[in-house]
C-alpha cells in the first residue's frame, strides 16, 4: 500500500470554519465584503497591536498590485525587487507597464541584498531614471535586514512594499513583519501558514490610505447615486466567506507558528552534526522566522549527492521536497529587465531544497523524512 504523502506545506482547517461560513449563509451574507471580512481586518489589526491598518483581498498578488498603485507606480517607472522571490512579486509591476529590476540576495536570510541595492539605486540615478520603489521579501518566514534596507530607502526616498506573503507572524527587533515596509502584504493562499482558502491582505500606515485601497478593490465607484467612477478600479476585494475561513484560522495561528517552530528544529538538531549542509536559520535575535518553510543549502563535494538527488529519493518515499524559487532575473520571462548583484541567488538555488514543513507533519511522518536522510547522508 501506497502510504501517505508528505507535502511541503497544507492547507489545515482549524475546525471552527463551519461555524463562520454558516453564519454567513444564514445572514445571506455571500457577497465580497461584510461583517466576516471586518471582523478579520480587526484580527489581523489587533495581531499586529492595533498600529496599522488592514484590507482583505482576493490574493496576496492583489494586495501587491494595489500596494504599487497606492506608492504611485505608473507605466515607465522602475521598481526595484528583490530576485530571490516568488514570480507573484514581481508581476504586479508589468500588469503596470512599469519596469522590474532585480536585486540579488546576501547569504544571512537570503533577502535583499542591501549593498548590491545601494549599487542598483545610484546606477539608476545616473542613468535618470529614481526608482519608484523597493519590493522587499520576507523569505520562506525569514525577516528582510530591514534596518539597512530602510536606511538606504529613506537616503534617496524609496518607499519600500515589503511582500510578508510567506511571514505572517515573523517577528524583526521586535516588530512583526509586515509592517517594516511603507506599506506591506500577506497571502492567504492555501499553502502559507494560515489561509482564507485564497485571499490576501494590505497592511497600511493610515485609515485614510485603507479606504482608498477598498475603493479601489471595489472598482472604484464614486459617491454617487449611480455608479461613476473616476478612477480605474479593480474587483480586488476578499469574499465574506473566506473571510470567515480567515477568522477562524487566525484562532490557530499562534499554534501553527509553534508548530512550525518545532518542525525547524527537528531539521535543525538533525542537521547539526552534518558538514556540507546549511539550514536557513535565524542569524542573531534580531530575527525571529515563522519557519513557513524549511530549506536547507547541500554543498554536493562534501555530501557525494546534490538538491535534484535527495528530491528524487524524497518523492520516492512520497515526500514532497522543491527547489527554492528560481531568481527572477533568470526566468525567460524577466531575463531583459535589469540585474544587480553577483550570484549569491543562483547559488541559492542552484543547491538549496525546500522540505517538508506543515503544521500535520507527526512523528511518523517524521521517521519517514530520517529514514530517506539517514540513506542519503549514509549516517
Ligand atoms: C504566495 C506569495 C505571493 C502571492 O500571494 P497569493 O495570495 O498567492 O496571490 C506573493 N509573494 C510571495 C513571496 C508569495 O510566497
Amino acid at each position: 500500500m501506497k502510504k501517505d504523502r508528505i507535502f511541503l506545506s497544507l492547507g489545515l482547517k482549524s475546525g471552527s470554519e463551519l461555524k463562520y461560513i454558516q453564519s454567513a449563509l444564514s445572514e445571506n451574507w455571500i457577497t465580497l465584503g461584510g461583517p466576516h471580512v471586518d471582523a478579520l481586518e480587526k484580527k489581523i489589526e489587533c495581531f499586529l497591536d492595533n498600529k496599522k491598518y488592514i484590507s482583505a483581498l482576493n490574493s496576496g498578488t492583489s494586495a501587491i498590485h494595489l500596494g504599487l498603485i497606492l506608492l504611485g507606480v505608473q507605466k515607465e517607472d522602475e521598481v526595484l525587487c528583490q530576485t530571490m522571490t516568488f514570480s507573484a512579486s514581481a508581476n504586479p509591476i508589468v500588469y503596470l507597464g512599469a519596469t522590474p529590476v532585480f536585486i540579488d540576495s546576501e547569504p544571512d536570510t537570503w533577502n535583499i541584498c542591501p549593498v548590491a541595492l545601494e549599487k542598483a539605486i545610484l546606477d539608476r540615478i545616473r542613468k535618470n531614471k529614481i526608482p519608484k520603489a523597493i519590493i522587499a521579501v520576507d523569505l520562506y518566514g525569514m525577516p528582510y535586514k530591514a534596518d539597512e534596507v530602510r536606511n538606504i530607502a529613506n537616503k534617496y526616498s524609496i518607499p519600500i512594499l515589503e511582500d510578508s506573503a510567506e511571514a505572517l507572524g515573523s517577528i524583526y527587533k521586535g516588530r512583526q513583519c509586515g509592517t517594516l515596509g511603507d506599506i506591506g502584504v500577506f497571502s492567504f493562499n492555501g499553502n502559507k501558514i494560515i489561509t482564507t482558502s485564497g485571499g490576501g491582505a494590505l497592511i497600511t500606515s493610515s485609515d485614510e490610505v485603507k479606504k482608498k485601497a477598498i475603493f479601489l478593490a471595489t472598482q472604484a465607484r464614486d459617491d454617487s447615486p449611480y455608479y461613476q467612477h473616476s478612477e480605474i478600479g479593480y474587483n480586488y476585494r476578499m469574499s465574506n466567506i473566506a473571510a470567515g475561513i480567515g477568522c477562524a484560522q487566525m484562532e490557530v495561528l499562534e499554534q501553527r507558528i509553534m508548530l512550525r517552530k518545532r518542525m525547524h528544529e527537528f531539521y535543525v538538531d538533525y542537521f547539526k552534526n552534518i558538514d556540507g549542509i546549511k539550514i536557513l536559520s535565524e542569524t542573531s535575535d534580531d530575527y525571529k522566522s515563522n519557519h513557513w518553510l524549511n530549506a536547507i543549502l547541500i554543498d554536493p563535494e562534501t555530501i557525494g549527492g546534490n538538491n535534484t538527488k535527495l528530491r528524487v529519493e524524497l518523492e520516492h518515499a512520497n515526500i514532497e521536497s522543491r527547489f527554492l524559487w528560481k531568481p527572477m532575473h533568470l526566468q525567460p520571462v524577466f531575463r531583459k529587465f535589469p540585474y544587480y548583484g553577483g550570484d549569491i541567488a543562483e547559488q541559492l538555488f542552484d543547491r538549496g531544497l525546500c522540505l517538508p514543513s506543515g503544521a500535520n507533519i507527526n512523528k511518523n511522518h517524521k521517521l519517514r523524512i530520517k529514514k530517506v536522510f539517514d540513506n542519503f547522508f549514509k549516517l
